[in-house]
């Protein structure tokens, strides 16, 4: 509902051309335009989001932002950033000062753009906003606690002048970061520490915004949220789960196969163990075979995501035997992409097999649907961890993919009594998340106080 009498301000907004962050962005998008703002969303070419959509939103496109890096292993994300922001300053300057100076000429104060919101892997934002004279705001799309792994890196970095993360310490607790083991930690991107490092350093050199928003709640990660805010001379705002506060519509990058929830309908409650890898995870053809007969041996139900090109060296799924597809009869449906907050609201889902990105982690969260954490990258090990040891609604899959221990994996979710207890404990969860998100919640309340921070701009 627009709320009335205010004057109507623009926020810009920036998101980092991922689903993972696209999603959080329109979703606070919408957010935002129901309590009265505006919103336009600048955007490069990659992965450019859909405006049909968002009809109540403008988009802009920065032109010539298109990279010629392709995306094909999870190594590759930190280069690739890296340039998507060397190429996006410029034109992002020239697209804002534009539209600053002809409102600023007009002595518009109607519309006139209030502040600038960007993900903070875009930070190349920072500057312009400075520039011209506009406050900004950043916002997470991760977890609070994987940002405090990132400044904690840096330290180790400093006083140990390297990264002990020696095979025989990875199940080693890491001194300041409990519950975190070594394993648990974002080490994918240790091959790209030099650029890491720099862009880090360069988010950090610049700043002027004014706050910082999270997408999380203080009744998940409190403790995590605590430390940032002493760390952090901006106030913090965390408003999560954003999905629960936004509206409905969907942003997704690829055609949602609406027809697995009729095929849910035919399930019975609780039986079907859904797998998601995300929209960025790889995996090689041994992995897949792997995961299909550990899937089909579990003797469950099963919906599986795999998204077209995440199988190296293949199109979708032809890597599967037909003695395969003919195994799986009614029991299991493979599709490319789905309605995934949908599927997991089903009550046929019963456990979600899942890479823990932050988003599926709050998605399944807010569903009361206990997990199999198979993290692959970035901050999915940390995600796993508070999964499975601080919140107890999920277990840990062991790193290789192994038939074996996917079935077992399954069985012990879906028909075990561990599993029936971590359900019980993931409604509960559930239920508190609501809470928060609810009048007088704690996202509730921050939400508020983002929204006064913004008008008073
Ligand atoms: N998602 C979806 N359909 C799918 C798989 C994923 O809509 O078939 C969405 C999911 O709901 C989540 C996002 O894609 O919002 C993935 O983001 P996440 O942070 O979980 O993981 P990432 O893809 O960044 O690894």
């Amino acid at each position: 509902m627009e709320k009335e009498g205010r004057r109507r301000l623009r926020v810009v907004l920036v998101p980092a051309p991922f689903q993972g962050h696209i999603n959080p962005m329109l979703q606070l998008g919408s957010i935002l335009h129901s309590n009265g703002f505006s919103i336009t969303v600048v955007h490069a070419q990659y992965n450019s989001p859909k405006p049909s959509s968002h009809p109540d939103f403008s988009f802009l496109s920065l032109p010539d932002t298109s990279t010629d890096r392709k995306m094909s292993r999870d190594d590759e994300l930190v280069p690739f950033v890296s340039q998507l922001n060397a190429k996006c300053k410029a034109r992002f300057r020239e697209c804002l000062a534009d539209q600053v100076m002809m409102s600023r000429q007009q002595g518009k104060t109607d519309d006139a753009i209030a502040c600038i919101i960007y993900d903070e892997v875009m930070h190349f934002s920072e500057e312009t906003a400075k520039d011209l004279n506009l406050p900004s705001i950043i916002l997470r799309t991760g977890s609070a606690s994987h940002f405090l792994t990132r400044s904690a890196l840096v330290q180790l970095i400093k006083t140990e002048g390297h990264l002990p993360f020696l095979e025989f310490r990875s199940h080693d607790l890491v001194p300041e970061l409990y519950p975190l083991r070594f394993k648990d930690l974002p080490h994918s991107i240790f091959k790209n520490l030099d650029k890491l490092l720099q862009i880090v350093s360069e988010a950090s050199d610049n700043k002027t915004y004014s706050a910082i928003i999270h997408n999380t709640t203080a009744c998940l990660e409190n403790s995590s949220l605590a430390k940032i805010q002493q760390q952090c001379q901006v106030p913090i705002f965390s408003i999560g789960p954003m999905h629960k506060i936004a509206s409905a519509s969907s942003s997704s990058l690829w055609e949602e196969d609406n027809s697995c929830l009729a095929w849910l309908d035919k399930q019975s409650c609780n039986s079907v163990i859904y797998v998601s890898l995300g929209s960025l995870a790889f995996m090689d053809a041994k992995e897949l075979v792997e995961m299909a007969w550990g899937l089909v041996n579990s003797q469950q139900p099963f919906l599986w995501v795999v998204r077209p090109g995440s199988v190296h060296g293949a199109e979708w799924i032809e890597i599967l035997a037909k003695c395969f597809k003919e195994n799986i009869d009614e029991r299991g449906y493979i599709v490319k992409w789905v309605p995934q907050k949908k599927v997991l609201a089903h009550d046929a889902v019963g456990g979600f097999l899942s890479n823990c990105g932050w988003n599926s982690t709050l998605e399944s969260i807010c569903e009361g649907v206990p997990m199999i954490c198979r993290p692959c990258f970035g901050d999915q090990g940390v995600n796993a961890r508070y999964v499975s040891h601080i919140w107890k609604v999920g277990l840990e899959l062991e790193s290789e993919l192994e038939r074996g221990k996917i079935e077992k994996a399954v069985r012990r979710l879906l028909v075990d009594e561990e599993g029936k207890e971590m359900r019980k404990r993931a409604k509960n969860l559930k239920d508190i998340v609501e809470l928060c998100t609810r009048e007088g919640g704690s996202s509730n309340n921050s939400l508020k106080e983002l929204i006064e921070m913004i008008m008073s701009f």
